[in-house]
């Protein structure tokens, strides 16, 4: 069987001058990154997006997943190839993917199989520099901090109140708490930080809900770095960095091009954490594609109750979208395990377990549902499914009125996920959606917490510490009251146990610390453990990663 790379590799690739033809991009609008990448200017963008034409948006979510992942890119791909296939006018949108998991355990984020988004190496790996550039913006503002300090604070910044750490795309826990500036008075006054991954810097959140260059500077400098003794905030706009940072970020914000493997254009941009941020590609990419497509299929990070929920609450309701369907991704392995089964026995046939697990289905049917969109069922197809296991889920789908379509992008390509795409493009060009965000802006901090908890995790409540509650108090009586919430919670359960899995009930969600993202424009809740800075496995990936004498790269996934 041939790996990722080996198919990717043997694809021909079009020049991405005429992906970008092909949606009518004139040459002068695109700025090439080799052959095969490009940028696409911003205020050619702005100008088309002026002539009103307006896409459909299909969101791509899934199931609560097995630690492989369950195929939402692999899908989306797929389902964007498919429908160019039946002469839909179709452009993905997808996130980039960060250094850390490549190295680790997960592979890369390129998609698998014959449904993958090309130059997957450049793509997984260094791809047009964005995450470098949102590493040094938010680098230069940690350095301006601690020289804001070392000159003499004039802001008044209480050094134990520093809330801004340093940022780096890898996986590597040494880094994950520290004790910065020893070594004498030369080098500022010591204190405890530590370094998140690339992918959790609220400057990536930033870029990706950003309108444009402006807001994006506006956003940048609201960002709240540090607290007084007497807790003011003080933000990045206090310490003027918001426009070196802008400058930094200036290329980073035009979104990037590139192709499936079919040759269907693709915009991969923007990368954020799906627990402590919202996880989904740029607001600039979708709001190109959806001005160069008659459909756009995007993704959200994690399952449904993270990654849809954000989606919808967040980025829906920040850059006022609209999708007008959703596809969740399910797979009978995942299914399987949250009907209880080992993940050393997933490939052996258990139609019982399947069933049993489908409650996890079923509920985020129900959740999706809660946003006023239609939702349809993608049963990604792993060689071990028998055909008695697919048949659960037809009719388990089916008896929730939804629809399950078995789906083979990842074996055949486009061409496997036909019957998705005409199913996908029926509900959209029907128009039935009717979407809402689940809570409105006018809600207290807490209650929107509680919101989310009990309607799309089934929680009896959400629950914190006095503390908490009087940090939230404290944001709203500063005016941060109208932003939304992210949850951050294990991916692995609607609860906050990664441990229960299925449908559970009875669980409360307690929220053990909120951290304010004002520039990104939402207040983080961290439920349960929560890693801003991920480890490597025993055996990391990296250990099977090379490259050959002709620059032939082996075991990227
Ligand atoms: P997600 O986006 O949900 O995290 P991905 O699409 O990245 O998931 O897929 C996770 C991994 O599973 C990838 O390595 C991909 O190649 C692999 N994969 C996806 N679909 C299939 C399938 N049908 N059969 C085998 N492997 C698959
Ligand atoms: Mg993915």
């Amino acid at each position: 069987m041939q790996t990722d790379i080996e198919i990717a590799r043997a694809a021909t690739l079009r020049p991405i001058a005429a992906v970008a033809g092909s949606l009518g991009i004139p040459d002068e609008a695109v700025e090439p990154y080799g052959r095969y990448k490009a940028k696409i200017a911003l205020p050619w963008l702005r100008d088309q997006e002026k002539t009103g034409k307006r896409g459909k948006l299909i969101l791509v979510t899934a199931i609560n997943p097995t630690p492989a992942g369950e195929g939402k890119t692999t899908t989306s791909v797929g389902l964007a190839d498919a429908l160019n296939r039946i002469g839909r006018k179709t452009v993905l949108c997808l996130r980039e993917p960060s250094l850390g998991p490549c190295f680790g355990m997960k592979g890369g984020a390129a998609g698998g199989g014959f449904a993958q988004v090309a130059p997957m190496e450049d793509i997984n790996l260094h791809f047009t520099g964005d995450f470098h550039a949102i590493t040094s913006a938010h680098n230069l503002l940690a350095a301006m901090i601690d020289n804001h300090i070392h000159w003499g604070n004039a802001l008044g910044i209480d050094v134990r109140r520093v809330m801004w750490r340093r940022v780096l795309d890898m996986n590597d826990r040494a880094l994950r708490d520290i004790v910065q500036s020893i070594g004498g008075a030369a080098n500022g006054f010591p204190r405890e930080s530590g370094f998140d991954i690339t992918v959790a810097s609220e400057v990536m959140a930033i870029l990706c809900l950003s309108e444009d260059l402006a807001d994006m500077e506006a956003r940048l400098g609201r960002i709240v770095v540090a607290y007084t003794r007497d807790r003011k905030p003080i933000t990045a706009r206090d310490l003027k960095a918001d426009g070196a940072m802008a400058v930094l970020l200036s290329q980073a914000i035009q979104p990037n091009l590139v192709q499936t493997l079919e040759g269907n254009p693709a915009f991969v941009h923007g990368g954020p954490f799906a627990n402590i941020a919202h996880g989904c590609n740029s607001v600039i990419a979708t709001r190109a594609a959806l001005s160069l497509g008659d459909y756009v299929v995007t993704e959200a990070g994690f399952g449904a109750d993270l990654g849809a929920e954000k989606f919808f609450d967040i980025k829906c309701r920040q850059a006022g979208l609209s999708p007008e369907a959703v596809v969740i991704v399910a797979t009978v392995r995942a299914l399987k395990m949250n009907g209880g089964v080992a993940k050393a026995d997933l490939g052996k046939e258990d139609v019982e377990a399947v069933r049993r697990g489908s409650v996890n289905l079923i509920r985020h049917i129900e959740n999706v549902r809660q946003f006023g969109v239609p939702a349809i069922v993608a049963i990604n197809h792993f060689v071990s499914d028998s055909e008695a296991e697919l048949q659960v889920l037809r009719d388990i789908a089916e008896a929730h009125g939804s629809h399950a379509i078995l789906c083979r992008h990842w074996a055949q390509g486009g061409a496997g996920a036909v019957e998705l795409a005409e199913a996908v493009a029926a509900i959209a060009d029907k128009g039935a959606a009717q979407f809402a965000p689940l809570y409105d802006d006018g809600l207290s901090l807490f209650d929107k917490i509680n919101t989310i908890a009990t309607r799309i995790y089934r929680a009896e409540e959400a629950v914190a510490d006095p503390s908490v509650r009087a940090q939230l108090d404290r944001w709203e009586q500063a005016g941060y009251g109208h932003l939304p919430v992210c949850l951050a919670k294990t991916q692995y359960s609607f609860s906050t146990d990664p441990a229960l899995l299925g449908a559970p009930t009875g669980h409360v969600v307690p929220v053990r610390e909120v951290r304010l993202s004002a520039g990104a424009g939402f207040v983080v809740a961290i439920c349960g453990e929560i890693m801003t800075m991920p480890g490597l496995p025993k055996v990391p990936a990296a250990e099977a990663i090379r490259i050959d004498a002709e620059g032939v790269i082996e075991g990227l996934f």
